[in-house]
């Protein structure tokens, strides 16, 4: 079996990987890419800048895979030995490659205005046994070997640089060399029920999907992703056989789905509020603006998002937002009453559809027995009713507050989406 799977493995170069100084997101995006391709990504190797670890891994992966994909360790610095040790154990020599010299004086001339050192000279030089790939957004280029019937490709680390030449020049070569299988994806984004309840709710489903087509659970915050993929040799019939289970799972979990793309909840929001016409504002007390941040991320989010409150001070909670003195004394800042009145001064103040309020205490510090670290209050002032609920969330500051935000923009959702139903 997978006797004609084509293999890929992904060599991350660089100390700063190691110590976690930088955190690898090239082999994850790579691995994205090349997944959607039908490319296997059998292996995700990181190295440090050491030439013996370098040169083992490309001996260890050409034998794993046909494809090596291999990014950091170009830069002008000394540390950065890719290059050299690339010339080397493909046999070349170093050569100036014309298009890359042009490009590395353009660099300088329109936007660094220095003279040129010979380190910046030297990133033109390429081993003459590769195709150079030029770089459109940086002074190193990449390289692209191949060797017994397998490519290796080079690429800067700078993940802009990389991402451009994958999408640019190596990832449209590569269906021409070799033959893959298609890949079909789907996904759902679902609300309100953990991963094993969902999978208990769909056990027979799960247990009926043929070999080739896999289910899988990627839970985060609270919400459940299902994507399905299918992969098969015919593109056509196996977009018509997932589609078939895909309209059949949605079925089954209508009461939790949240929508049937691969996107964002702030982006399935955006789409909501664009379709009925809504706006929405916000006043922020414990997020410190986080949600507003996940809402305007969106392209688009200008035509639904009209402003937000950082009301962090409780003088601002009540200068600005209208909060009652009484209530922030009797109830205090995290109270069902503040954040009822925190929604609805911030939606009367913007002249929005909808407003999202929250409260909360985030931790470390600031709990009470009364309030534990964790405690949050949310609101949702919608068309005609404010709805609030009460969350205990139990990470550390910055997953408290990323949940918070999911909570809540899940409500906002849920008044939304009972607001429109009402409508029809
Ligand atoms: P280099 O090509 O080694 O000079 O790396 C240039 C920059 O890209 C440095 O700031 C690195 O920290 C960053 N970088 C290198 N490898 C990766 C990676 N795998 N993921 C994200 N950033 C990286
Ligand atoms: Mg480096």
């Amino acid at each position: 079996m997978n006797n004609d799977r084509i293999n890929a493995s992904i060599i991350t170069i660089g100390d700063e990987l190691l110590i976690g100084q930088t955190i690898d997101t090239n082999s994850a995006w790579m691995g994205q890419e090349l997944n959607k391709m039908g490319i296997w990504v059998k292996r995700r190797v990181a190295v440090g800048d050491v030439y013996d670890e370098i040169w083992n891994a490309l001996d260890e992966e050409s034998r794993q895979s046909q494809i090596i994909l291999i990014t950091g360790g170009l830069g002008p610095t000394a540390d950065d030995i890719t290059k050299p040790l690339l010339c080397a154990y493909f046999g070349g020599k170093m050569v100036v490659d014309e298009g890359a010299l042009q490009n590395v004086k353009n660099i300088f001339e329109k936007y660094i205005k220095r003279p040129m050192l010979d380190s910046n000279l030297k990133q033109a030089e390429v081993p003459d046994v590769c195709t150079v790939i030029q770089n459109h957004r940086g002074t190193a280029p990449g390289m692209w070997f191949e060797k017994d019937g397998k490519i290796f490709v080079s690429m800067p680390g700078v993940p802009h640089e990389m991402k451009n030449m994958m999408t640019e020049y190596v990832l449209p070569r590569l269906p021409a060399m070799f033959s893959l299988p298609a890949v079909v994806h789907r996904t759902l984004l679902t609300a309100g029920l953990g991963e094993s309840y969902l999978a208990d709710r769909i056990k027979e489903f799960e247990a009926a999907l043929p070999p080739h087509i896999k289910l899988a659970y990627l839970p985060n915050f609270g919400m459940v992703r299902l994507r399905l993929t299918a992969t098969g040799k015919n593109e056509t019939e196996i977009i018509a056989e997932v589609d078939q289970l895909f309209e059949e799972l949605q079925n089954q979990l209508q009461d939790v789905m949240v929508i049937n793309e691969d996107i964002t909840l702030e982006e399935a929001i955006g789409k909501l509020l664009a379709k009925n016409g809504k706006t929405v504002s916000t006043a922020e007390s414990c997020t410190g603006g986080y949600i507003a941040h996940l809402i305007t991320s969106i392209p688009g989010s200008s035509a639904y998002f009209l402003g937000g409150v950082v009301s962090y001070d409780n003088s601002i909670k009540r200068g600005v937002l209208g909060v009652n003195e009484g209530t922030l004394t009797n109830s205090g800042a995290v109270s069902e009453e503040t954040v009822r009145q925190m929604a609805e001064g911030v939606k009367e103040l913007m002249k929005t559809d909808y407003a999202i309020s929250i409260s909360g205490i985030m931790g470390p510090g600031g709990g009470s027995e009364e309030k534990p670290v964790g405690t949050v209050w949310i609101a949702v002032a919608g068309k005609s009713a404010t709805v609030t609920q009460k969350y205990q969330t139990r990470y550390d500051r910055k997953r408290n507050i990323e949940v918070t935000a999911i909570n809540a923009l899940n409500m906002l959702r849920l008044s939304i989406v009972a607001d429109s139903s009402g409508d029809e």
